[in-house]
């Protein structure tokens, strides 16, 4: 394992990193940020209150000048939503015959949409429920889902490029096809061959107070007044009588063939009630002026997300969630940057604003917040280079990128893997959605080209198995805490890449575009 590495810098200086020393430091960061103290950083928490003072504490000792509205603090308000379950039902309604669902067990409600007390409406199956112009795909064809309830197979072909498929996929973008269509709801089943969580831990979930911006206008789920996910093991039921099985769509979802789509000839009906309260959560925000008086009111952001799941249902007796590689890591990664530039008096020639945001795991809020509330003017907002769950189990051979085909961004990154010695990987999962699944997304809305990453790994070595094991039994779940086994050496080195990528398009002549042919490309403000 390389301890000592050598990096070359615009300014042309080369110099000797000492990588094992940086990852130790990168690691304090991991150590107090998921403390068993933090509670979990759960958005609104004193938990995250108290990460959010030592973020700012850090950013203040790595230089930055404040960036919230209160010092380094933006604050906000979040809507609270809790499902009373034992006061909630759920059934399948046939021919006049009422068939419970078991919550939990067969189906959960998300209460992050906009539940109607009481709801009682015809199911129809639209096969992955996609509607994509550019492609010619419209999974509505034909159907009347006026009044009506989508169910809905995760995933689609794998001719959609990932980029279009996931940003149709989103929740945002899929409601507002639906209801334009005029469903008044959605029941969504995971395919178990693409299932991040299993059903057993998800299920754990389901009684989390979820989150959404006080600021409506920020909701991309008004109106979505039925709103479940299914547990896959349970969903041939929802088949019984529609001349169908689930069997039958999954094998065809799995080699890769078109759905079809039919009503499923029941009724949902269900009952929800909601517990609501107010909170309040604080975004972090700081800045490293640029140098160059025509540039420096432009801003390269860093971005990664603070807040995690707090405490919640025990697993091998453990409540706490302590969120160590989601999303610690990227937050001690900002620090440890902040930090570097300092220690190296490194003068960028734009601005870099270094962002630890809140929300994140209640659908991204608050970046989303942030990207219609910036602290800093809109239209100089160049860059999203977002840390999100970089997962450094191992070392950095391969970085997996996000949004890679799709701005200048991707060049960027290549061109300075490419003297580190690590090879650029494209996302190897579309079907999972990453790159729509964390907080760049909210910048990509607003134009602002963006990437996120991974460590790489290549089919069927150890790291792709040590990857897989970590997402099946660590992502969201108590385990991602400080007792598990991390490169911190590969910490450091991702650190220094993510630096020099920073440095690149900071010193850029030309800020960073979209490719011609990114379909992203249709969010700039300007090009
Ligand atoms: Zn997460």
């Amino acid at each position: 394992m390389k301890s000592r590495f050598l990096f070359a810098l615009a300014s042309a200086a080369l110099f000797a990193a000492d990588l094992a020393q940086e990852g130790v430091r990168w690691w304090s960061h991991v150590e107090v940020l998921a403390d068993d103290k933090m509670e979990g950083r759960n958005t609104g928490s004193e938990g995250h209150r108290k990460a959010a003072q030592y973020v700012a504490g850090e950013f203040e000792r790595g230089g930055l000048r404040p960036a919230g509205t209160s010092g380094y603090i933006q604050p906000l308000k979040f809507n609270v939503k809790q499902l009373d379950e034992p006061a909630s039902s759920l059934a399948i309604v046939r021919n006049g015959k009422v068939t419970p669902l078991v919550l939990g067990d067969d189906a959960s409600f998300s209460v992050r949409a906009d539940l109607a007390p009481s709801v009682d409406a015809p199911a129809v199956f639209i096969g992955h429920g996609l509607v994509i112009p550019e492609k010619g795909i419209d999974d509505f064809a034909g159907l009347d889902l006026k009044g009506k309830i989508a169910v809905y197979l995760n995933g689609g072909l794998s001719s959609i490029p990932s980029a279009l498929k996931s940003h149709y996929s989103s929740a945002g973008e899929r409601w507002k096809a639906l209801q334009k269509a005029g469903a008044i709801g959605i029941a969504s089943i995971a395919n178990p061959r693409s299932m991040d969580i299993p059903w057993e831990r998800a299920r754990l979930a389901r009684l989390n107070p979820t989150m959404s911006a006080a600021d409506e206008t920020l909701s991309e789920t008004r109106g979505e007044q039925f709103a479940i996910t299914v547990n896959p093991a349970q969903a041939e039921r929802l088949f019984a009588a529609s001349g169908h099985t689930f069997a039958e769509m999954l094998k065809l979802a799995d080699s890769d063939q078109p759905l079809p789509r039919f009503p499923l000839n029941f009724n949902f009906r269900a009952r929800t009630k909601i517990d609501r309260t107010q909170v309040e959560s604080q975004n972090v925000a700081g800045v490293r002026p640029g140098s160059d008086p025509a540039l420096k009111d432009e801003y390269v952001i860093f971005s990664a997300h603070l807040d995690h799941l707090g405490i919640g249902e025990p697993i091998n007796g453990d409540r706490i969630y302590n969120g160590a590689m989601d999303d610690a890591s990227g937050v001690a990664s900002l620090i440890e940057m902040a930090i570097l530039m300092k220690e190296q008096n490194l003068h960028l020639k734009r601005s870099v604003l270094f962002l630890a945001v809140t929300g994140e795991e209640k659908g991204e809020q608050g970046s989303l917040y942030f990207a219609h509330h910036p602290t800093v003017p809109k239209k100089g907002i160049i860059a999203d280079i977002n840390m999100d769950m970089f997962l450094p189990l191992f070392p950095l051979k391969y970085l997996e990128v996000q949004g890679l085909d799709e701005s200048t961004l991707g060049d960027d990154i290549r061109a300075v893997c490419k003297p580190a010695g690590v090879e650029v990987q494209a996302d190897k999962e579309p079907d999972r959605n990453r790159f729509i699944r964390s907080d760049q997304y909210s910048f990509i809305k607003e134009g602002v080209p963006a990437l996120a990453f991974k460590f790489g790994w290549i089919r069927g070595t150890p790291e792709e198995k040590i990857f897989q094991d970590w997402i099946k039994n660590r992502y969201h779940a108590p385990s991602d805490d400080l007792w598990q086994p991390v490169d911190k050496t590969a910490a450091a080195e991702f650190n220094r890449i993510l630096l020099a990528l920073g440095e690149r398009v900071a010193n850029a002549q030309d800020r960073p575009r979209w490719k011609p042919d990114s379909f992203f490309r249709r969010f700039a403000q300007t090009e």
